[in-house]
Formats: structure tokens, C-alpha cells, sequence
């Protein structure tokens, strides 16, 4: 049992923020003279999910990538799009096999310190942060907190917020039925009654592939709901043809404008989903997480405030208005879609989402857009 050690840095959550945080730290010589504690209630992830980003070129992650591609498919009743992505690639990887990977680096270095144990409560004090945990307590010079404050549940519905609601099945067909080259972004052809639902396949070879159904949606939806679509899509669209479920996925992401960055104290810093570190209108959080977790440790060592990345003003806009539209015309999101799919390029599109693009790309992709849809969400709530 630790009982009243002090750390240098403590970090909660040995999800993916947490991780993301620790794995650069340990890459980082700057810290092998701080002693850094990671805290979860299980430090090896019990359950496990298909995680999926894109980047420009080779990774740090491509060892642990199980699956990547070059170009995406997008379907409608009006469109059929194979669009090569050029210099990005799209990779997907385990959560257990990127927690092995950092855990295996982290432990190689003799600071770091492991507790599997609930933090029950913390308080920051003049010169350092007191973190009770289940059987112990903690002092910290600072602290990074995976865990959602209690003011975003309470205050959540007054900010434009919509739900990404999935559920996935891995399947493994008896003869080759996929393009192992192409994955699929969004398949609207089979639609939940008329929302904003579609069909996202990875393939992992030509009989192997996870077909996730998801809503982006001011509401949630049963799993036997999302089952159900899953089954449909793959009777209409791979009639006759024979499968078996290997393993299946769901999760609830929060689409959301809620301000985290206000859970942020002198010494603590919110990470992860809690920190707004889930890009509010995609769902999307790993590369940010990475992204973030470099901007920590360049601010430690610079001596500067401890903020991660600072999501400029007018990306805060466009997600919120993004989400607007989402959450009151739920129905206009195949048709934004398949417009964005259609008219922006890959390239571009995921720089917008990545918050690199200039003001003038920005334009750019915005006057491609159904226009209407988003002057109304300006003046709704
Ligand atoms: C099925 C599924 C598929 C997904 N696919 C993708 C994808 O393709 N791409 C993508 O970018 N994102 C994806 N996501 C979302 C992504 O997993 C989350 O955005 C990400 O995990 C958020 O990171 P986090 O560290 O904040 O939370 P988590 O990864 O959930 O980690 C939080 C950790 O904190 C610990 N913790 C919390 N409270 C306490 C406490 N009081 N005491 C001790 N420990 C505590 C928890 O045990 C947990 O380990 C997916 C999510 C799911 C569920």
C-alpha cells in the first residue's frame, strides 16, 4: 500500500488520455527525474474496442495498427464515392494492444509508479493536490484527470449537445465479400426511420470486417434497436451469404459544446473526454489525445500554464454549429454528408477536422455545403 507519497505528476485514468499523457512522458528524458504516479480502477483495460484515426504518413502507432487504408467508400440512394486519400491513411488498432504497447514502454521506466485503486476525492491546496484514494492518499505538484466532473452532468442540457450512439459486429464471411483496400466512412442506404444513421465497415481481409452501426442523434437508442439495423444491413445487402460473429462493440459518445476546459484548476488539468479532448463533431478523440498529451509535455518543460491544446475560437463555431444542426434537423445529415463527401476533398476535409486548415479552406468548404440548414441552426438553441 502507498500511503501519503509524493508525486511530481499524478495521472487518473489509464484509458486512452491517460495513456496518450504517460506513454509521452516516458518517451520524454525531461521526466525520468519526476516521480509519476498513474491511478485506475484497472490498470489493464477489461474490455476491449476497435480504435480508428488518420494521419499524414507513418505513425508512432503503426506498430500496434492492425488494419489501415487508402481509400473510403461513401454510399447513398443518390451516390456510390471511392475517394483515394492521397497522402492520409486511415488505421485502426486495439484498445488492449495500444494499452500493451504503452504500459510495456512506461514500465521500463523504474519513476513511474502503478496503483489500481477508485480516487474517491481530490483537493488542491496552496503548493500541491491531496488525492484520497481507496486505500491510500496521495500528495501531487499536479494532476490529470480522465474523471467527468459532476457539473457536466448536471449542466450538460443547456449546451447544443447530440449522442453518437453504435453498436459494432465483427463477422467473418465463409467466402470473400469485402474490398480489404476500401473501408467505408458512411453507408446511408439503409437507414433507422428517416434520422441520421448509417453503416461504418472496417475491413480486415476480404471474409473479416467490423460493421458498426451508428446515429448521430438528440436521442438515444436501444440496443436491440442497433442489432437489429445491423442484421437488416447485412440480409439486404449480402443476401444468402454465411457469417459468423467473432465479437461485438458499442459505446455512446457525447457530441458535445459543453465547455470543459472550466474543470481546469491551477494544478489539475481535465483529460480526455473530461478535458473536451473528443472533437464535439466527429466523436473522434485519439489523435488529440496525442496531440494534447505533446503540447503537455512541451508546456512542462518550457515552464509554461499546463493547458494541452486550445481549440481556436472559430472550430469551437463550426462544431457547435454542426451539432445545432444535428440536434434540430437531425433528417438534413445525409444530405450534408453526402455533400461534403462529394464536393470537399478527402485531403482538406480531414485537415478541417484535424483544425489545421486556413480561414480561406474554411470558406471553402462551407460554401460547398447546403447553406440553409446552418443559417437556420444560427438562431436556434
Ligand atoms: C466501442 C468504442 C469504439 C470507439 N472508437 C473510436 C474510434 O474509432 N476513434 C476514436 O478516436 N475514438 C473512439 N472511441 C472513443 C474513445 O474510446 C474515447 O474518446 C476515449 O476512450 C476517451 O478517452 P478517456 O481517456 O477520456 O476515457 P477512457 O478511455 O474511458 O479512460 C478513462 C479511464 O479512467 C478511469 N477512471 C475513471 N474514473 C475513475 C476513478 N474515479 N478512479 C480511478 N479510475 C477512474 C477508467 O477506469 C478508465 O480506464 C470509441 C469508444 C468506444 C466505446
Amino acid at each position: 500500500m502507498v500511503s501519503d507519497f509524493k508525486f511530481d505528476y499524478v495521472i487518473i485514468g489509464s484509458g486512452v488520455a491517460g495513456l496518450h499523457v504517460a506513454y509521452q512522458f516516458s518517451e520524454n528524458k525531461f521526466f525520468d527525474s519526476k516521480r509519476i504516479a498513474i491511478v485506475d480502477r484497472s490498470i489493464i483495460p477489461e474490455s476491449d474496442r476497435i480504435l480508428s484515426f488518420w494521419e499524414e504518413n507513418e505513425g508512432v502507432w503503426d506498430t500496434v495498427v492492425h488494419s489501415s487504408w487508402n481509400s473510403v467508400l461513401f454510399k447513398s440512394a443518390d451516390v456510390n464515392l471511392n475517394i483515394h486519400l492521397e497522402n492520409h491513411t486511415y488505421k485502426s488498432l486495439y484498445f488492449k494492444e495500444f494499452s500493451s504497447f504503452c504500459l510495456d514502454k512506461i514500465k521500463r521506466k523504474p519513476n513511474f509508479c502503478f496503483l489500481e485503486e477508485e480516487i474517491l476525492s481530490i483537493n488542491e491546496r496552496a503548493e500541491l493536490v491531496e488525492l484520497q484514494l481507496t486505500t491510500s492518499n496521495l500528495k501531487s505538484g499536479f494532476v490529470f484527470d480522465s474523471r467527468i466532473s459532476e457539473d457536466y452532468f448536471l449542466n450538460k442540457n443547456n449546451f447544443p449537445s447530440v449522442i453518437q450512439s453504435f453498436k459494432g459486429w465483427e463477422v467473418v464471411f465463409e467466402e470473400a465479400v469485402f474490398d480489404e483496400c476500401s473501408f467505408t466512412m458512411m453507408d446511408y442506404r439503409y437507414q433507422w426511420n428517416n434520422s441520421n444513421s448509417f453503416m461504418y465497415i472496417l475491413p480486415s481481409s476480404n471474409k473479416k470486417a467490423l460493421l458498426e452501426y451508428t446515429f448521430f442523434a438528440p436521442f438515444t437508442i436501444l440496443n436491440s434497436e442497433l442489432d437489429a439495423q445491423i442484421k437488416g444491413y447485412l440480409k439486404t445487402f449480402f443476401p444468402n451469404k454465411k457469417y459468423t460473429i467473432t465479437t461485438t462493440e458499442a459505446g455512446e459518445i457525447p457530441m458535445t459544446s459543453y465547455p470543459f476546459s472550466k474543470g481546469n484548476t491551477k494544478k489539475t488539468l481535465k483529460i480526455g473526454t473530461a478535458g473536451g479532448w473528443v472533437k464535439a463533431s466527429t466523436g473522434y478523440s485519439f489523435k488529440f489525445a496525442e496531440k494534447n498529451a505533446l503540447l503537455i509535455v512541451d508546456q512542462i518543460i518550457k515552464q509554461a500554464p499546463i493547458r494541452g491544446y486550445k481549440q481556436p475560437k472559430r472550430f469551437k463555431f463550426y462544431d457547435k454549429l454542426f451539432i445545432k444542426v444535428l440536434k434540430n434537423q437531425n433528417t438534413k445529415g445525409p444530405e450534408i454528408f453526402e455533400k461534403m463527401y462529394s464536393k470537399v476533398k478527402l485531403n482538406v476535409l480531414f485537415r478541417f477536422l484535424d483544425e489545421t486548415t486556413s480561414l480561406k479552406e474554411e470558406i471553402g468548404i462551407l460554401l460547398k455545403l447546403p447553406y440553409w440548414p446552418f443559417i437556420k441552426a444560427l438562431f436556434l438553441k
